[in-house]
């Protein structure tokens, strides 16, 4: 019987050989282990001796207890390499898949570290990038050239949430043998398994809902049977470790992650169609809504909403944004999201556009909905908008 998504995070990753039967599994930290004798010192350090202890650098189970988790939670998946952060992750997914000469294609809504990845760092070892409209879906083909290797995706794109046919993206690919990557950071395998789908290499900033208290930097990815020798053995030569402690705490955050995400989901459901309606407001960007782009996509393909969204304001000046922003009692200001605390920050996405132009009717605000009860939000926002109001 297929178990459901609370029922599998309380199992995931706790093997007893590595928890001792100690309910969450334990930190073990480490930098040197040490052997019998020469023969076995000798045995460990292969490269397919995975889980077994060896030297810090390859992990403890307190980092395979977790990557394990994730791995279950992708089905057909063959296993998951942590990172320090998302964007660690990001670069060590396109770094196990591309060589000088190649060209990646990449989403023009992706997060903007991951652009920045391509353009600046990705170019200077001789690949290029070509960006493309994310919601290109099946006509990616036309863009596939001799020499592209990766189509890279995010769904839905940070800033703006526009939802990309992925199976399209990923048939057109596997038509030309060309490796798919996704940024599956917002939906998480709960909400998007995606290796089921036929992507290649799931990467999570895990910084966000895995941890889900704002306390921790952790990345993962996750990858096909036929992907995971590359990724493993690029993460190794680039010294690539996720901290126990770090682990820890992810795998702890973990276990509440099903819980906490259908709160963030149906509370930022019911702020977003509170905003929808507001004369202060244009456009709700929220793949759960019929306004975002791939709204279509979001219902064939995902398993239910998330919490971050954001919302474009009715015409109204940078000044007014920041009234309506400042103002907030309930929510922070600061980057990232995932964690139990409601954000705010404004966004300007058409300043880093190249594939697409991005219009809009005024300034936009990204929210992070957090576990407050969304009465209190809406409270708190209805007073933003009215300070907005008066600001414009
Ligand atoms: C935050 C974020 C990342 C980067 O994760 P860090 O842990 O902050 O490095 C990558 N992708 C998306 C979509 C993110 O929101």
């Amino acid at each position: 019987m297929s178990q459901g998504d609370g029922t599998k995070l309380v199992g995931a990753g706790r093997r007893k050989e590595w928890t001792q039967g100690i309910v969450s599994p334990p930190v073990w930290r480490a930098s040197t282990i040490l052997y019998d004798n020469v023969a076995e010192l000798r045995a460990a350090a292969g490269k397919d001796s995975h889980h077994r202890l060896f030297y810090g650098r390859r992990g403890t189970p307190t980092q395979w207890s977790l990557a394990e988790a994730l791995t279950e939670l992708e089905p057909g998946a063959e296993a998951t390499f942590l990172y320090p952060s998302g964007v660690a992750a990001v670069s060590a997914a396109l770094l196990s898949v591309l060589s000088p000469g190649d060209e990646l294609l990449l989403a023009d809504s992706v997060y903007d570290p991951t652009r920045s990845f391509a353009t600046g760092f990705l170019a200077r070892f001789g690949i290029t990038t070509r960006f493309y409209d994310p919601m290109i879906g099946g006509g990616i083909a036309d863009l596939i050239g001799e020499c592209t290797r990766a189509i890279f995706m995010e769904s839905p794109g940070s800033l703006t949430f526009e939802v990309q046919d992925v199976p399209a993206i990923v048939a057109a690919a596997k038509a030309r043998g060309v490796t798919t990557l996704i940024d599956n950071t917002w939906a998480t395998p709960l909400l998007f398994p995606v290796i089921e789908l036929g992507v290649d290499l799931s990467i999570l900033a895990c910084t966000k809902y895995i941890v889900g208290h704002s306390d921790v930097m952790l990345g993962s990815v996750t990858a096909t049977p036929s992907h995971w020798a590359r990724l493993r053995d690029t993460s190794f030569a680039l010294g690539q470790t996720a901290s126990p402690d770090d682990a820890w705490l992810g795998s702890r955050g973990l276990r509440t992650m099903a819980v906490r995400l259908k709160h963030h989901g149906a509370a930022a459901l019911e702020i977003a169609r509170w905003l929808e309606v507001r004369p202060e407001v244009a456009r709700v960007l929220h793949p759960a809504l019929p306004s975002c782009p791939g709204h279509d996509l979001f219902l064939r393909d995902f398993k239910g909403p998330s919490g971050l969204f954001s919302f474009v304001l009715n015409g109204g000046t940078e000044a007014a944004r920041a009234a309506l922003i400042d103002g907030l009692e309930l929510f922070g200001i600061g980057y990232s999201w995932g964690g139990f605390e409601s954000l705010a920050i404004p966004v300007d996405p058409g300043r880093i556009r190249s594939a697409t132009r991005w219009e809009a009717e005024g300034p936009i605000v990204r929210l992070q909905i957090g576990l407050e009860d969304p009465a209190d939000l809406i409270a708190d926002l209805a007073a933003g908008l009215d300070r907005f109001r008066a600001a414009s």
